[in-house]
């Protein structure tokens, strides 16, 4: 563990392109020949490492950000696709049919709660939604049924975290694998190295950075990576959210800059968050002391890439957090949108927007607040002048005394 370096990993990776390009070529084909027939043959049916078939299944251009990625997670293998939906459901379709049961941490991305609330019963797939944060809960909810434990290491919108290392001693003692989307916390957290046995990444945030596209990956074995892949039975094969090869050079190329801008995005975080935090705001950030779970997060981060960018202020009521938003938008101070990991900051009420799924109860009960403003704070060159701005926008709507 104390070896294991993600970004040192990916650097350690080399490519070159066709002609000794600096960066790999971009494969731009759909089908690929064969010299032999006997070499189709022995390809579709798996037999043949290194044999492209069709890009459906595998491209040059998506194993390059495969081999990195999976050397980020330290996993065998990766499987990247268009979205980071695209990567969860044939996960979890891949693991589990009808009469199994999930137990699902009940903060989870938005997406992800709809998918296993609405949509995974039509298949006869039912999620027990618990406190992630009570591993005794977690615990009780299991059932002979259950085949995955499912969780973000830090929760969208509350930013609770999952302890990996117990959740995977629970996952190993039922025999369940344990999911674990990392979407807010890369090079931070190692969830493989905690214990989980499949990570899951929404490639639209922090990794690719640019808000330029969507995209999606599944960090894992590679006997499972094989069989999301498999021809005849594999879900990413067969419901077919590949990522486009000319999408993942791009993304490859953003990936190499991930180090550098999540220190940045950890280090203007934190700076924000104790600011606000001693002005009297109700501030949630993993790296305060006073996080509910800042003691654990501590032990299970790479700590020089610190707590991560994503930060909730409650500024007391929906109509002061529309104001603010609108106002901070209009001073340049960010953008009023959903997404995270962009060089600009950007807000949302997650109430009425990613969390939205949620139901009104349920959201009172797992503490999602009216107020409540989701950051995902940017790159910002000088993050004093900007908490100075922000304040002053604060100030002007009575949020805070000057
Ligand atoms: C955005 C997000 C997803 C979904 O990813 P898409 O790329 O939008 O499909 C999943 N999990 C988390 C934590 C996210 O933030």
């Amino acid at each position: 563990m104390k070896n294991f370096n993600p970004a040192d990993n990916i650097q350690d990776l080399q490519y070159f392109g066709e002609f000794g390009g600096v960066n790999p070529s971009i494969s731009d084909s759909s089908t690929y020949t064969f010299l032999s027939a006997k070499t189709m043959f022995d390809t579709f049916e798996g037999n043949m490492e290194g044999c492209y078939l069709y890009s459906r299944h595998s491209s040059p251009s998506n194993l390059y950000l495969d081999k990195a990625l999976a050397a980020m997670e330290g996993t065998q293998s990766a499987n990247v696709s268009a979205s980071g939906m695209g990567a969860i459901t044939p996960t979890l379709l891949q693991l589990c049919g009808t009469g199994d049961h999930i137990v699902s941490s009940r903060t989870i991305y938005g997406g992800t709660y709809a998918f296993l609330k609405n949509f995974a019963p039509r298949l006869g797939i039912t999620t027990a939604f618990v406190d992630i944060t009570k591993l005794d809960v977690v615990e009780n909810a299991i059932t002979s049924n259950t085949k995955v434990l499912y969780c973000e290491t830090v929760s969208n919108p509350l930013l609770e975290v999952a302890d990996i290392e117990g959740l995977s001693k629970i996952a190993k003692r039922h025999n369940l694998t344990l999911v674990v989307d990392n979407t807010f916390s890369p090079l931070s957290v190692s969830p493989a190295k905690l214990g989980a046995d499949i990570v899951i990444h929404s490639l639209t945030k922090y990794i690719n950075g640019s808000s330029d596209t969507v995209g999606g990956v599944t960090c894992a074995s590679t006997e499972f990576i094989n069989s999301l892949k498999n021809v005849n039975s594999g879900a990413s094969m067969l419901l077919g959210p590949t990522m486009d090869s000319m999408r993942s050079a791009s993304v490859m190329k953003n990936l190499r800059t991930l180090h550098i801008r999540m220190k940045q995005h950890s280090h203007n975080a934190m700076y924000l968050a104790e600011r606000f935090e001693k002005d009297g705001l109700i501030t949630v950030y993993p790296g305060l002391e006073s996080h509910p779970s800042h003691k654990i997060y501590k032990t299970m981060i790479n700590p020089e890439y610190g707590f991560g960018g994503m930060m909730t202020l409650d500024v007391g009521t929906l109509a002061k957090a529309n104001a603010l938003m609108e106002l901070m938008q209009s001073k340049n101070l960010g953008y009023l949108a959903v997404s995270l990991g962009f060089y600009k900051t950007l807000f949302s009420a997650p109430g009425t927007s990613t969390s939205s799924e949620i139901p009104m109860e349920e959201q009172i009960e797992m503490g999602l607040t009216d107020g409540l403003i989701r950051f995902s704070i940017g790159l910002d060159n000088d993050i004093e002048r900007t908490y100075q701005m922000m304040k002053a926008c604060m100030v002007e709507l009575n949020i805070l005394a000057s």
